[in-house]
């Protein structure tokens, strides 16, 4: 495994559409892999793809230790109710927002042997999946935010 750069606001690879995965192949492992490493070094709890500067529709979420969520070709198929959380970001350190994301979330992926799954999640997992699907479409929760919060909220 290798530990990769994390790319942060201003770089454009962060604004481009992740093209699908059209083969689950040892590569695409590997990345996973190697996401896995760079988001439990940076602490962080989900890493899209593109955070690496690959423009592939693929997530890693880690909500709960040791529980990793890999997802390829992910998408939203069902989701419910409403929270309005703190959201923070590896490309857009020192920064956090009040966002508005459904409460329940229900994604569809495929897994690293090219199976499909459903996966639900509630609360701070729903955030994760909404916010690392969100990375794929050049989405950054900034965009998002209902409001940033100050220095001082942050302290
Ligand atoms: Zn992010």
């Amino acid at each position: 495994m290798a530990k990769l750069n994390i790319v942060k606001d201003g770089d454009p690879v962060l604004r481009k559409v992740c093209r699908p995965v059209e083969a689950v192949t040892p590569r695409i492992r590997t990345l996973l892999d190697d996401m896995i490493e760079t988001m439990r070094a940076a602490n962080g709890c989900g890493l899209a793809a593109p955070q690496v500067g690959v423009l592939r529709r693929v997530v890693v979420v880690e909500c709960e230790e040791g529980k990793v969520i890999e997802l390829i070709n992910p998408r939203i198929i069902a989701h419910a109710g409403k929270q309005q959380e703190t959201e923070g970001c590896l490309s857009v350190p020192g920064r956090w927002g009040i966002t508005d994301r459904p409460r329940h979330v229900t994604v569809r992926a495929l897994d690293r042997y090219g199976k499909e799954f459903d996966i639900s999640g509630s609360d701070l997992l729903a955030r994760a999946f909404c916010h690392e699907l969100d990375h794929l479409d050049g989405i950054l929760f900034t965009d998002k935010a209902i409001r940033m919060l100050t220095a001082d909220e942050v302290e």
